[in-house]
């Protein structure tokens, strides 16, 4: 940085302006403008100036304080002892940097108690005689809001404290939130309901905390997880662990996930072990706390005038960042559906940079009430795609305009219809030269999960389309050396073909004795992708008999169904899909599996749903499936009761813990193989 004073004090001035208003909208109005890894980034450039100015820091300075209000909706009131904000690091050198001035005050290695960072709302909580007298908000953590009757419409907030041992007076600190599913349930209703969804369950909860009408905060099914000890008369301990356990004990919701670790590495491995498993949680967490376990030293450690420095927050990496969204967008993709998505500035989030997300449908457009070029909220979380969440109405200057669905396809100018009376999804009835959904569909058919073709991705699946040769996918095995010599991005500069053709040309031959599943998966009909197909495939053995077959004997298929059956079925009935398959079979694609070429496969997991979740090392998804159901077993998506086994890989996500909670089996790669090869029917 390079400033000189006089720039230094201007920048500094504007950063505290700017950091105090931020801090309104978000603690008083329990609506940001910005998002927190915006946020965290102006005050750690405050933070960076007044390390080169040290001048610059004055009890005003936003460094200095707890940021936080007591807004005059409400009563104030004094806490008995401080509230204190975290400092925080971003990465592993900053908190051992932390640590290493830990040891350096205290003379010896600390024992830390390590905790998960809630994403929620800071309470003050006091009993005396063990009777909740009084519920706070943190404020600027001398005096904070008055919200005794809402804090007791919380669901696991104990009125009275348990046990024989009650003390006389006891105020603890804790984070109010609103649980994931809770808020994914209250936002599917709203939506339901035609009303916009909640932007995000901390915010959300905060707004439902700081409500006027404790009963409309009893409607929200919030939650308490106590993280902190004030002032306290009869009763002692020496560490916070061990409060923790007293706390338990009388009846105060603490942390299952809190540990005592004995050194750093230990520390930095919780960290990471969170980091991975962020979306298992019942709550929302914006990253870990580790704090010096024993009271002792804390008290040795002391507190800055905002933050403890026995504690450190260390955070995770943001999933929810603000860009513009500089446009609206529509894709055709392969069976026609019309899709609007956003184009906005590039920007980092949970790891990768995003630029475009889907918005599925005009209804959805509409029901975020997003316009083109708002300052959106985009999230991604964990693997999950990026998803903008809504815009932030308040910096809306007037250039943001609507998006309008369009009329006629921008591909081939189609008028564009809708699947179903009244369905949210439009497309384009031009299935068969729709150049977009040509290319969708041929590029599709040369995927890994359909013939597997070499050499036929995106770009070539384009350059195909430029021939004359081709009207549609029923001409591609037909296409030769001599029909590619006259495609532009096949022909080397001396007019002879190009690795590409060559490759193509190759793979076309090779493809053509794919199973049969690989031929129906390729044919793009609805609903039928490699599970369905593969069930098709091993039942009839033969296309004709598939096509040949009436929708109840489809639909009675194991893993097939009606919906995919009468899909099949008006697929057939269209002419040119006929065409398709007439010219495959003429070209000599397989149309039939037999038993020597396709062994089936011994039935033993018959009447077993199994769900596989993680990743495997030795199969792809679709490789997992297709084992599952060769073997005549359901490959299911979601754990119930009815599942079998859950087989779980690397970084698994809920369904692992779901199927923990059901008690249902789980198996990890080597029993899944086990599983696959056992001799006897599955019992
Ligand atoms: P903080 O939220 O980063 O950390 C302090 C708070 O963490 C404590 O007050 C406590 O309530 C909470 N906490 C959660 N789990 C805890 C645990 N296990 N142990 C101890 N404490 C725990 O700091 P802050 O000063 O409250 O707020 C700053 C943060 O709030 C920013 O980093 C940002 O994320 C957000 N913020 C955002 C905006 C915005 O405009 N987007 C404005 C202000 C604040």
């Amino acid at each position: 940085m390079t400033m000189d004073p006089t720039q230094g004090a201007e920048r500094h001035a504007e950063l505290s302006a700017e950091i105090t208003e931020h801090q309104r909208r978000y603690y008083e109005q329990d609506a940001p403008t910005v998002s927190d890894a915006a946020y965290d980034a102006l005050f750690q450039e405050l933070l960076d100036i007044e390390q080169t100015f040290p001048d610059l820091v004055t009890d005003a300075s936003p460094s200095q304080r707890v940021g936080g209000y007591a807004s005059s909706s409400f009563a104030s009131v004094e806490h008995l002892q401080r509230m204190y904000s975290l400092d925080n690091v971003f990465n592993q050198q900053e908190l051992q940097a932390w640590a290493d001035r830990v040891t350096r005050t205290i003379g010896s290695d600390a024992k830390y108690l390590c905790e998960l960072k809630i994403d929620g709302l800071a309470v003050d909580l006091v009993y005396e005689n063990g009777r909740l007298t009084r519920g706070a908000t943190r404020g600027d953590g001398r005096v904070g809001e008055d919200i005794t009757n809402n804090v007791l419409a919380v669901r696991n907030v104990p009125a009275r404290l348990r046990g024989k041992d009650i003390p006389e007076l006891l105020e603890v600190r804790g984070e109010v939130y609103f649980p994931v599913e809770e808020f994914e349930a209250l936002n599917a209703r709203l939506v339901a309901d035609g009303k916009p969804p909640y932007a995000n369950p901390r915010n959300t909860a905060a707004g439902s905390l700081r409500q006027k009408d404790s009963a409309e905060t009893a409607k929200r099914n919030l939650m308490l997880i106590v993280h902190g000890i004030g002032a306290s008369r009869g009763v002692t301990w020496r560490s916070q662990s061990e409060a923790y356990d007293l706390l338990e004990s009388l009846g105060l919701p603490t942390s299952s996930r809190a540990k005592v670790l004995g050194d750093m590495a230990a520390v930095r491995e919780f960290i990471e072990y969170y980091g991975e498993h962020r979306h298992d949680i019942e709550h929302e967490i914006d990253g870990v706390v580790v704090k010096v376990d024993d009271l002792a030293q804390q008290g040795e450690l002391g507190s800055t005038s905002r933050a403890p420095r026995w504690a450190m927050a260390y955070k995770y990496p943001p999933e929810e960042v603000n860009t513009r969204l500089e446009d609206i967008r529509v894709n055709v993709g392969r069976t026609g559906r019309v899709t609007p998505y956003g184009v906005m500035t590039p920007i980092k989030v949970a790891g990768s940079t995003v630029e475009m997300a889907t918005l599925h449908n005009g209804h959805e457009v509409k029901r975020k009430g997003v316009l083109i070029g708002d300052m959106v909220v985009l999230r991604k979380a964990g693997d999950v795609i990026p998803e903008i969440v809504g815009p932030v109405v308040a910096l809306r200057d007037g250039s943001e305009r609507e998006f309008v669905m369009p009329t006629h396809c921008p591909a081939c100018g189609t008028e564009l219809r809708e699947m179903k009376e009244g369905d949210a999804d439009i497309r384009c009835p031009n299935a068969r030269s729709c150049p977009a959904q040509l290319v969708e569909r041929l590029s599709y058919l040369g995927s890994r999960g359909g013939f597997d073709i070499d050499g036929l991705g995106y770009k070539a699946a384009q350059a195909l389309l430029t021939s004359d040769d081709l009207t549609d996918e029923g001409d591609l095995f037909a296409m030769d050396a001599e029909a590619l010599s006259r495609i532009p991005f096949f022909v080397k500069k001396d007019g002879t073909a190009n690795a590409g053709a060559l490759m193509l040309l190759g793979a076309l031959q090779t493809a053509k004795e794919q199973p049969l599943w690989r031929v129906l998966v390729s044919l793009s009909i609805r609903h039928v992708g490699p599970t369905a197909a593969q069930a098709l495939a091993s039942h009839f053995r033969s296309l004709p008999d598939i096509f040949a077959a009436d929708v109840d004997t489809l639909a009675e298929v194991e893993g097939v169904g009606t919906i995919i059956a009468e899909s099949v079925k008006a697929w057939w009935e269209i002419d040119w899909h006929r065409a398709i398959v007439d010219k495959w079979a003429a070209a000599g694609v397989r149309m039939q599996d037999d038993a020597a070429d396709a062994p089936r496969m011994p039935q033993n997991l018959a009447g077993l749903s199994i769900v596989v979740t993680g990743t495997l090392s030795g199969f792809s998804r679709d490789e997992a499936k297709e084992a599952i159901v060769s073997r005549g077993g359901k490959s299911a998506s979601s754990v119930s009761k009815k599942t079998s086994y859950v087989v779980i890989g690397d970084s698994p996500g809920s369904k692992a813990k779901k199927a923990e909670e059901l008690g249902v089996p789980i198996l990890d790669e080597d029993g899944f193989r086990d599983l696959l090869n056992r001799e006897v029917p599955a019992e």
